[in-house]
Formats: structure tokens, C-alpha cells, sequence
């Protein structure tokens, strides 16, 4: 999925949300990161996907997954805390705060800080709840549940709002992402490992 039908999210919620950013397909590299030459597909073993080969140097370019977080946070009041978002993809949408791990980041780190970036609170995590990822789609998204330890919220830039949901407020036709959805109903089923951060 490209990134302008990301933003038709906006306008037609459906289930098959584009989860997270849309850091696509080989298509997007086009010359070499070592020598600048042009990078076409080839197939390299019978079976395996088409790599991405250097015409000049031969480099293999590997496309490697994107790690995201996302953090389900329940307030003192169990509500749980949502942000819409000001960016594409999913502008407008509703998500749970999370965003990407920095490549030599611990996971869990990442949880925390997106959750003091996003929210403005500092939290406790109290276990996984799962990892979602799709077929041709990059990012694998790492989900856990917390418990918030401070009580202001307040949004930084890449959201327009932030407020608390009950399990029967969430807006359900108004998630910004797969992943989104299919976290909270793992969530509101008790889909917890303990023993995980
Ligand atoms: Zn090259």
C-alpha cells in the first residue's frame, strides 16, 4: 500500500488499515547506498524473493523490517489513553501511543519514552500483549500494556488531541491502523504476558 491510499484512511475507515507508516517496498531504492550505481531486482536463489542487486558493485541491498512500539496506557480509572493524530498516515485517526525504536534502542526503552513524548506521562509496563505484523508490510509492531504513573496528559505536535476511553467508548470505526485495532481487542480480551519487560 502506498502512502496516498494511507491517507484514505481519513475518509473510509476500513479493516485493512495500512499499519503504521508505509516504509515500502524495494521500489523506493533506487541507486546504492555504497556506490550510487543503479540497484535493480534480481533473483538470486530459486524460491527466495527478488533482492535488490547493485549493477556497478554487486551490493546486495536487504530490505529488513521496521520495529515499532506501541503502548496500551490504562489510567488510575482503567480508561486508556488515545491521541488522534495530526500526521499521515491515519491523520485524524486514533491510536494508542507508540512510534518507532531507534536501531540500538532497547524496546521497552522506547515504550517509556514514546509514552512521555506522546502523552506527557510516565508509565509502568506490565507486560506484552502481542506483536502484530502483515504480509508486504514492513513494520512489525511490538505492543504492550501499561499502567500510567503520573496523571497529566498533554500531546506534543503529532497529534491534534488526547483523551481517556472506557473499553465501550473506543472509537472502533475511528483507529488509525490494523495494528490498532487488533491490540485492543487482544487487550480487552486479557492477551497479557507477564514476563517480557
Ligand atoms: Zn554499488
Amino acid at each position: 500500500m502506498t502512502e496516498s491510499q494511507g491517507e484514505d484512511n481519513r475518509h473510509v475507515p476500513s479493516p485493512n488499515f495500512t499499519p503504521m507508516q508505509p516504509h515500502e517496498h524495494g521500489s523506493a531504492y533506487r541507486y546504492c547506498p555504497a556506490c550510487a550505481q543503479r540497484l535493480e531486482p534480481r533473483q538470486l536463489k530459486t524460491g527466495d524473493r527478488k533482492r535488490l542487486v547493485c549493477v556497478g558493485c554487486g551490493n546486495i541491498l536487504y530490505l529488513d523490517p521496521k520495529v515499532a512500539v506501541g503502548t496500551i496506557i490504562a489510567m488510575p480509572d482503567t480508561r486508556i489513553v488515545m491521541v488522534r493524530r495530526a500526521i499521515e498516515p491515519g491523520y485524524g485517526l486514533w491510536v494508542f501511543p507508540g512510534g518507532y525504536v531507534d536501531r540500538g534502542e532497547v524496546v521497552s526503552t522506547a515504550a517509556i519514552r514514546e509514552a512521555r513524548e506522546e502523552a506527557g506521562i510516565n508509565i509502568r509496563l506490565d507486560g506484552l500483549v502481542s506483536i502484530y505484523s502483515y504480509p508486504d508490510r514492513p513494520p512489525v509492531i511490538i505492543v504492550y500494556a501499561a499502567t500510567a504513573i503520573t496523571a497529566d496528559l498533554r500531546h506534543d505536535d503529532e497529534s491534534l488531541e488526547i483523551a481517556t476511553f472506557s473499553e465501550s467508548e473506543i472509537p472502533w470505526e475511528e483507529l488509525a491502523f490494523r495494528s490498532t485495532r487488533e491490540a485492543l481487542r487482544d487487550y480487552f480480551h486479557g492477551v497479557i504476558h507477564p514476563h517480557c519487560c
